[in-house]
């Protein structure tokens, strides 16, 4: 968990890249090619809620698949759980999300629209940072090649005029959040002279604290009913367990315990298609260990986690770390990995040492004992935590946005193709018989028959084989396999490559392998 009255504040804002083009594209696309759909749709839809449709539902499970695999499969100490969504209401007391899990919710009395107050000023200061992405521009236009970046960013009288005044707001609103000034936060909101984006005008309410989690009554009347939660995180369904997995699974300290499931929080203002909704999915992994190693832990974690991002091949550049400078009142040190959306670099996943606190706090309301016994040591103790937390959505619309492509041809036609890394992509091939007639369709379902075995196929014989291609393209099919005349003769095929459109004469029996190959690497 992160930000709002948890004071995760970000003391920096983001670059704000005018890509919303290509996002609008990205999002009609999704719909068009069976990516991913409005929830409730043919009842005008649920807002901020999205069903995955069938190559997104393919897409996300290799994702999911992907992640399990590199923390569960290749540690020996990581081990995966599934616990149930609903939990002990004490639970979200103990973990202090009753209490906190607040976002600072403002009205505008003439729109009637509702903003989240925190975000209302990010906004403002990411205007701002816009302002200094001009001047840069402008310099860089005026001396060329001479120019240094670094120099005139902290040179330069009106950039820095504009940081400290971004800074200054920053501060002001990270001290709001945290001392749970509201009324300052609305001050704030005045004095920067913020207008609704809808009325226009400033005429706003007071600051409320509006709690993110859904409740329902659990209990068969409503007399004798227990208000419970839906979990809006994961992680406290393994903190509860830890030690029933420790000892039955004879868990040595350094060990985790991952887990993906559906989190829920009522945002209140959810935006950017899937990167913010009401139900999503996270994949988490608690680490427990020795108190007093956890920062090194941490510095483990952080490392292993950006190696799996770049393994990915989605480029380097895309991914950065943010450090939080102040921290959430569960944390010892925290950072974002933070990836370059169409709408600028925004979180992925949070990785964060979080101390005893969970597991102490569950001592507490619990009255259990959570400490293990450390043989090494000859000593008990309340193990320490360093969390990696990934929104699978997040991860899903990263590899959606940066795979999207609009390509012009040699021969003057177009394509859109999803360059999603091979080992992700929905289906892994699709077999094209050339054509129906002369045996050729019942050929290429002897060679589907044998693939579809290990391999996500798909197999189409209506239209032009160029047309079929483009269909492949567009939902990141990898290899194109076509079946023609001279298969019938020779048992070859043709392997079409999504990425560089190259063609390739293989035997019939080398498929296999040579698919899982490229698939692995
Ligand atoms: P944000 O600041 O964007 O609200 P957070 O810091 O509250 O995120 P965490 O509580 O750290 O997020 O959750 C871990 C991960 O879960 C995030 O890095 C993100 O990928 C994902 N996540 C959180 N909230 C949402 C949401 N409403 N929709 C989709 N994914 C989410």
């Amino acid at each position: 968990m992160g930000s709002r009255l948890w004071f995760r504040p970000k003391l920096y804002f983001c670059t704000m890249q005018n890509n919303e083009e290509k996002f609008k594209k990205v999002i009609a696309h999704a719909k068009e090619y069976g990516f991913v759909f409005q929830s409730s749709e043919i009842y005008d839809g649920l807002s901020a809620v999205y069903d995955y449709a069938q190559n997104g539902a393919e897409l996300k499970k290799n994702v999911k698949e992907y992640w399990w695999k590199a923390m569960v499969q290749m540690h020996e100490n990581i081990v995966g759980i599934d616990s149930a969504i609903f939990m002990h209401p004490t639970i979200w007391k103990a973990s202090g999300h009753v209490d906190a899990f607040n976002d600072p919710l403002i009205d505008n009395k003439d729109s009637k629209k509702r903003y989240r107050a925190d975000v209302l000023v990010e906004d403002h200061v990411a205007k701002i940072e816009a302002k200094i992405n001009k001047e840069v521009e402008k310099a860089q236009n005026r001396f060329g090649d001479t120019f240094d970046k670094e120099q005139f960013l902290s040179t330069n009288a009106r950039v820095l005029e504009y940081k400290a005044k971004m800074d200054e707001i920053s501060h002001r609103l990270y001290k709001g959040m945290s001392d749970g000034n509201l009324e300052d936060i609305k001050q704030l909101i005045i004095d920067l002279e913020i207008a609704c984006p809808i009325s226009g005008t400033k005429s706003w309410t007071d600051v409320r604290q509006f709690n993110l989690m859904f409740s329902t009554q659990m209990g068969s009347t409503a007399e004798g009913a227990n208000e419970i939660y839906l979990r809006p995180e994961t992680a406290q369904g393994i903190f509860v367990n830890y030690l029933n997995v420790q000892k039955t699974g004879r868990m040595k300290i350094p060990f985790g315990i991952a887990q993906i499931g559906k989190a829920f929080r009522n945002e209140i203002v959810a935006r950017q298609f899937i990167f913010r909704m009401r139900e999503f999915e996270q994949m988490e992994m608690q680490f427990f260990v020795r108190p007093g190693e956890e920062l090194q832990w941490y510095e483990y974690w952080k490392e292993t986690r950006m190696k799996w991002h770049l393994s990915l091949g989605m480029g380097q550049e895309n991914y950065r770390f943010h450090n939080h400078e102040k921290l959430a009142h569960y944390a010892n040190a925290a950072a974002d990995i933070e990836f370059n959306f169409p709408f600028g670099f925004k979180e992925l996943e949070g990785i964060h040492s979080r101390t005893d606190f969970d597991l102490t706090a569950h001592e507490k309301f619990s009255g259990k004992k959570l400490r293990y016994f450390d043989p090494e040591l000859n000593e008990s103790y309340v193990p320490y935590v360093v969390e990696t937390s990934i929104g699978l959505d997040r991860m899903f619309l990263s590899i959606l946005t940066h795979s999207y492509n609009e390509e012009k041809l040699d021969d003057g036609s177009e394509r859109v193709v999803l360059r999603i890394p091979a080992v992700l992509a929905p289906y892994k091939v699709a077999i094209l018989p050339l054509m129906k007639k002369d045996g050729l369709a019942e050929k290429a379902r002897e060679i589907m028959d044998v693939l579809k075995v290990d391999f996500m196929c798909q197999y189409e014989e209506k239209d032009a084989i160029g047309k079929r291609y483009r269909r492949q393209d567009a939902i990141g099919t990898p290899y194109c396999i076509t079946v023609d005349h001279q298969t019938l003769e020779d048992n070859t095929v043709t392997i079409r490559d999504r990425d560089t459109m190259e063609q390739q004469r293989v035997a019939v029996n080398e498929l296999h392998s040579m698919i899982y190959n490229k698939i692995r690497s």
